[in-house]
Parts: C-alpha cells; sequence; structure tokens
C-alpha cells in the first residue's frame, strides 16, 4: 500500500488485499471475531444478510469462561451457585452468568468494518463471493456462517416464557431440573428444566431437549413446561414473551478457516458455544491456530459424550447427570469449559465412568465408540 501524501490519499495496487481479513457471518462467532480484529487494528470485511439484526437469544456462560475484554456491562445476572436437580438436588460451586443479549450485541461494535449485506456464496482461501456477485478480497477468509440444520444431526430445543421474578419465586435457579414432574411418559425422551434470572426482575423458565435425533418439538416441550410449572403452582396465562430454541448440535468441523458453530466451537454434549468463541476470538484475529492436537482430541471425546446422551435410556438421563454432578468442580470445569483440556478431559470422563452404577458403564461403553460412516454423521457437531 503507498500513500500519495500531497493528495493525502491511499491507494492500493489492483493485486492487493482489500482487507486484513474477511468474516462470513455475524452471529456471536463472526461479530466477536470482528470486533477483536478491529480492536487490534486490523482491515476487516464482514458479510451477512442481516448484519444489523439483532439476537434476541438469552446467552449464558459460566462466569469462568468469559474473557477480561468482555464489557462487564452485558452481565444481566449471576448465580453464584446454581443448582443441578438430577435424582437428588446439587449445588454447582461454580457462578453461572447470563448475559443481556442486547448490550452484548451492543459491546461488540464493528465501527470500521467494511460491511456487504449479502449472502456469501462461495469461499475461497483469500475471496469470497457474495450473492450480488460481489467478491471481498482479503489475507484471510473465516467462515462463521453457523450450522444448517439437517435431520441427520442431532439438536438442541427448548421452549421457554419470561415470567417476572415475583411469579417464580418458588423456583431457584437450576442449572438443569430432570425432576420428573412434567407429565412426560416415564419411558419417553427426557426434559428438563432451565430456570435462570435475567435481570430487571424477570426469569427465564424453560423446558429443554438437551440433544435429540430427532429433538423434541416446542408443542411437546410447552406442553411439558406448562405441566411442570402447573404442579409447580404457576399457572401461564399465554401473554408471557415465549423464547424458543432448536440449533444443531453437531455440524461444525475444527479448522483454522472456519470459526464458532461452523469451526466446531459447539460443544456437542451440552451446545453452548458463545463463550468459548469470545475466549478464542484473540487467537483467531492473531492468526494463531485454536486447534492444537489437544483440542481436536477433546472435541472427539466431547462427541462420545453426546453419541452416550443420545443412547442412554430416557430413565437413565437422571442417573447419568447424578455421577456428573457428584464430580468436584474442577473436574466438572473441564468436561464443560476446558476445549483444549485433554487430560482434564479425559481424567473427568474417566472418574464419571468410575461414578456410574455398572449397568450404565456398558452402554456408556458401546454408545460412545466412533460410529462407521455408514451409521450416522461422520462429523460430529450439543445449551
Ligand atoms: C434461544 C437460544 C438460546 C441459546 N442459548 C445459548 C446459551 O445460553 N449459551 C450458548 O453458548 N449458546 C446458546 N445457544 C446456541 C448459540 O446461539 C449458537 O451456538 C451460536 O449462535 C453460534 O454462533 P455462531 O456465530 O457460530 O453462528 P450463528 O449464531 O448461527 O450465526 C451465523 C451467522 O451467519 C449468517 N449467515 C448464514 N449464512 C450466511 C451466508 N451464506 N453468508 C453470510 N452470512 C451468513 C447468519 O445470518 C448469522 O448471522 C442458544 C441458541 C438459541 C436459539
Amino acid at each position: 500500500m503507498s500513500q500519495d501524501k500531497a493528495a493525502g490519499v491511499t491507494w492500493r495496487p489492483v493485486a492487493a488485499v482489500t482487507a486484513d481479513i474477511v468474516i462470513c457471518g455475524l452471529g456471536p462467532a463472526g461479530r466477536a471475531l470482528a470486533h477483536r480484529c478491529l480492536a487490534c487494528g486490523l482491515s476487516v470485511t464482514v458479510i451477512d444478510p442481516a448484519p444489523d439484526r439483532r439476537w434476541s437469544a438469552t446467552y449464558a456462560a459460566w462466569a469462568d469462561e468469559l474473557p477480561e475484554w468482555l464489557d462487564s456491562g452485558v452481565r444481566a445476572a449471576t448465580v453464584q451457585r446454581p443448582v443441578a436437580w438430577t435424582t437428588r438436588r446439587h449445588e454447582v460451586d461454580r457462578p453461572y452468568v447470563v448475559l443481556d443479549t442486547a448490550r452484548l450485541w451492543d459491546s461488540l461494535d464493528i465501527t470500521g468494518a467494511r460491511v456487504i449485506s449479502e449472502r456469501a456464496i462461495e469461499l475461497g482461501r483469500h475471496t469470497v463471493t457474495s450473492s450480488s456477485g460481489t467478491v471481498a478480497t482479503g489475507a484471510r477468509v473465516i467462515d462463521a456462517r453457523g450450522i444448517a440444520r439437517s435431520p441427520a444431526l442431532a439438536e438442541q430445543t427448548a421452549y421457554g416464557v419470561i415470567v417476572d421474578a415475583e411469579r417464580g419465586a418458588g423456583i431457584e435457579p437450576m442449572f438443569m431440573d430432570w425432576r420428573p414432574d412434567n407429565g412426560a411418559d416415564p419411558g419417553a425422551p427426557r426434559s428438563f428444566l432451565y430456570a435462570v434470572p435475567l435481570g430487571g426482575g424477570q426469569m427465564l423458565l424453560e423446558e429443554t431437549c438437551l440433544a435429540g435425533r430427532p429433538a423434541l418439538d416446542g408443542i411437546e416441550l410447552r406442553a411439558r413446561l406448562e405441566h411442570r410449572l402447573r404442579s409447580r403452582g404457576i399457572e401461564l396465562d399465554g401473554a408471557e414473551t415465549v423464547e424458543r430454541v432448536r440449533f444443531p448440535v453437531q455440524g461444525g468441523r475444527p479448522g483454522r478457516r472456519r470459526f464458532g458453530a461452523a469451526g466446531g466451537f459447539i460443544h456437542p454434549a451440552t451446545g453452548y458455544s458463545v463463550a468459548a468463541a469470545l475466549t478464542a476470538a484473540d487467537a483467531v484475529a492473531a492468526g494463531d491456530s485454536v486447534w492444537p492436537p489437544a483440542a481436536r482430541m477433546v472435541y472427539a471425546l466431547r462427541s462420545a459424550g453426546l453419541r452416550v446422551l443420545l443412547t442412554l435410556p430416557p430413565t437413565d438421563i437422571p442417573v447419568f447427570f447424578d455421577a456428573f454432578f457428584t464430580l468436584p468442580t474442577p473436574l466438572q470445569r473441564a468436561y464443560l469449559s476446558g476445549r483444549d483440556d485433554l487430560r482434564g478431559t479425559a481424567t473427568a470422563m474417566n472418574a464419571l465412568f468410575a461414578a456410574l452404577p455398572p449397568r450404565l458403564r456398558r452402554t456408556v461403553i458401546t454408545a460412545g465408540l466412533p460410529r462407521s460412516p455408514s451409521s450416522g454423521p461422520t462429523s460430529e457437531r450439543g445449551r
């Protein structure tokens, strides 16, 4: 690049790249990456058909997963010791944060990026062609377009309502509540109650299917939520704001040129990805690999965890999570959040296995083994 000092303009030779990085997709991952690239002085082009569309989902994360650079104002509410009800009550000694989605979006400011409001159609190593034929070039191209839904992929689904905290006062914040008071047949696929404060005197009560292929649909989850809340003395009147969740928990592929859900950042056995993407954004902005061999092996182990969840008989799911929440907090953290912590993940899985009743261990071993390509999706992609 040269500068014509007399005219005060900057010009680029025809062959020069027009941006340091081109980011396709402005979901939480793409927007976080664009924001961090701009913060470290890179020139950024972003492509998304609806770049100004604000997110409406309720995002949450463990407090210790969030990067230091993240504006503390995006924390809407913190639960110091969230509860997990399995076959009994566990308090998790790990603060859990519900994010203010609107403030998160605002805080990931991308002023200064060149914005192309179109679909990216073709992605090359240094070029992206958009739906109108515009070609954006960059030293790097990152695919953060998320994962397209497919019946072949396990999904997470949920149906939730937002109530004022006074109405929800009888329900303590629950990371997951597997108690069987939602009216479902004991042999039917399980769902749990997710109950978190949203700040501002509001609470989200959500019946959640952690992972299913196919996952429970919204109609079933709504009926279960209404039944569960009624049995706890909360009647819904239909005027509540509703949150519907449906997204694939499989289908991403780890790699240098993909990020967020598209890049294998969704924890296949939990569905969480937002905090992991926020945390990794700086390394990706710097051009570092965020998929060292240890992270790839952790990804494979987590995918085995998803296979186990998809295979366990519904009545055993609370037993499985009972064993999980009996693990010491550092091991829980390693499995839930240690994206490249191979030793921690393997130790947590071994300890979980040892804590399971012997009759479940056999199921876990069989289910956790990788499948042949013909027996299901080959790339494993899970709140
Ligand atoms: C209601 C709800 C609640 C959730 N709660 C949590 C939670 O508490 N914690 C958590 O970690 N996760 C949660 N998730 C999951 C989380 O939303 C996803 O894992 C996350 O959004 C993935 O981020 P992403 O940026 O990689 O992809 P996406 O959010 O899927 O974003 C992809 C972006 O790419 C754009 N795009 C698509 N195709 C193209 C194209 N051809 N060209 C250009 N752009 C394109 C889309 O417009 C979109 O902006 C929740 C999901 C839902 C629906």
